[in-house]
């Protein structure tokens, strides 16, 4: 019996190609596991029913190329709802497109698929990647596996529970604000937002083109790392990709030589207390790991929330202009042709998707333009440039990923303000463009429940090695204070 939850990428890897067991062997297990926990938990919308012929087609590759075999061949992955896999309904959580069907794969399937990864199924996730709890899925919620009256994060929730419920090995999320890093650190998983054109956005749904990657979830960074190098490459369908040849290499000896600046956070700043006492060890752990740590301030940080939640609803309300009920799925008739627009858009999105095409409007509305969207643009560019700054005095900065932990279900659904704080340590990597990589850092005990949480290494553009690096270091100090 294989036991999914003691196997990494790299472990699997190695059985798969000694013979341990099969590609077949491998996806049944996830499977059984799926079976076990998705009615209670909802982490799938669907699973495929060709997971076993896909797994046939990966055995192959194994045993022709054998040690030469990609590292993800067989490797079961699960997929957030609103990245294409051809042929594969993809509905982004949304009734307006719960029965659209892909007619292309995402540029990042693709690169999984000639690896020889095994495709599961679809995950839940907030319609159009718009949430931090996975409560705004059109078809359900996702629950934390850890305590199944709290949410599992979000947006990509589902991919984050999949893995953690042993029903996949690594799965794809998507980050426009957080989404990969919050639902990762809230179910005890690392997670990666890469530097923005990093990954192609060829097939994935957009949400806020500006800020959307792909991002990987798995158990480990080396997980991460693997997933990150199969998807991370040029594509040309995607004007904003970019060459991954720019990445950079941490430098040897990085230990001696890396320079973090932590965040300074005092008991006054209205942060969960477990949380900071978490932060506070963290911090401790990378000194012990024998970093050179100072404590920052990051300048403009109090500006980041407002300029993402003005930015990304202005480029949400465009981006979902095209769903009209005449070029992509859901349609409910009118009496006139504003009548359809209007009663398909109405049914079709749900509370939170309207509050942001709203928002956007009026932010990009001629009288408000330049007090709202041009004044945010404006910002964005100062906290760029102020954090570029920042990168020539420390190789990293390090925050928590999250200002809580995971909280309950229907906790902040009437307050939306409420919810977007979820996303106050997780912005300034969107907003900058630059890669952030959230690692488990231990628990926070609530009601007498022990919730994961993470902390985040956040580096210049294309640092994305040296995040892994530090990132690894800590992951092992971590494992080794737990013992
Ligand atoms: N929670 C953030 C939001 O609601 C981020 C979403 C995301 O990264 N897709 O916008």
């Amino acid at each position: 019996m294989i036991d999914i939850s003691k196997l990494t990428i790299s472990a699997t890897h190695n059985h798969l190609i000694s013979g341990d067991f099969s590609a077949k062997d491998l996806a049944e297990a996830c499977l059984k596991e799926i079976e076990k926990h998705n009615s209670r938990l909802f982490a799938y919308l669907e699973v495929f029913d060709d997971v076993f012929l896909q797994a046939e087609e990966s055995q192959k590759i194994l045993e022709k190329k054998r040690t030469d075999a990609p590292l993800l061949a067989g490797i079961p992955i699960a997929t957030k709802d609103n990245i294409l896999i051809k042929g594969h309904i993809a509905s982004c959580g949304s009734r307006i497109l719960e029965h659209y069907r892909a007619v292309y794969d995402a540029f990042a399937v693709t690169r999984l698929r000639e690896a020889g990864a095994v495709f599961l199924g679809r995950t839940n996730m907030d319609e159009f990647a718009m949430g931090s709890s996975t409560e705004n899925s059109a078809f359900g919620v996702t629950k934390n596996p850890y305590d199944e009256s709290r949410v599992a994060g979000g947006s990509s929730g589902g991919s984050a529970v999949a893995v953690a419920m042993n029903g996949a090995l690594g799965a794809l999320g998507s980050e426009t604000g957080g989404s990969v890093r919050q639902p990762a650190a809230f179910c005890g998983l690392v997670g990666l937002k890469p530097t923005y054109g990093a990954v192609s956005r060829s097939g994935l749904v957009a949400m806020a083109s500006s800020f959307d990657q792909i991002g990987p979830l798995a158990k480990t960074v080396d997980d991460v790392r693997i997933l990150f190098e199969g998807i991370s490459a040029h594509d040309k369908k995607d004007s904003t990709s970019r060459v991954s040849n720019a990445r950079i290499t941490p430098r040897k000896n990085h230990q001696e030589a890396l320079s973090v600046g932590v965040l300074r956070l005092t008991d006054e700043g209205g942060l969960d207390a477990g949380i900071l006492k978490n932060y506070r060890q963290s911090i401790q752990t990378i000194k012990d790991a024998g970093y050179k740590v100072t404590e920052i301030e990051i300048p403009l940080m109090k500006y980041v929330l407002s300029v993402y939640y003005i930015i990304m609803p202005a480029e949400v309300s465009s981006n979902l202009a095209r769903f009209d009920g005449v070029r992509y799925g859901f349609f409910k008739e009118g009496a006139d042709i504003l009548g359809d627009y209007s009663n398909t858009r109405g049914f079709g999105f749900g509370d939170e998707a309207r509050r942001r095409i709203l928002l956007g409007t009026y932010v990009l509305s001629s009288g408000y333009y330049d007090a709202y969207y041009n004044k945010a643009r404006v910002v964005q560019k100062m906290i760029k440039e102020s954090v570029h700054k920042l990168f020539g005095q420390f190789d990293v900065l390090a925050l928590p990923t999250v200002p809580e932990p995971a909280f309950k279900i229907g906790e902040k659904t009437n307050d939306p303000l409420r919810m977007y704080l979820s996303d106050i340590f997780t912005t300034l990597a969107n907003v900058a463009g630059i890669p952030a990589l959230s690692v488990p850092s231990g628990n926070v005990s609530v009601d007498g429940v022990f919730l994961p949480t993470g902390i985040q290494f956040v580096g210049s553009e294309w640092s994305e090695d040296t995040l892994f690096s530090i990132g690894e270091t800590f992951e092992r100090q971590i494992k080794k204070t737990e013992v």
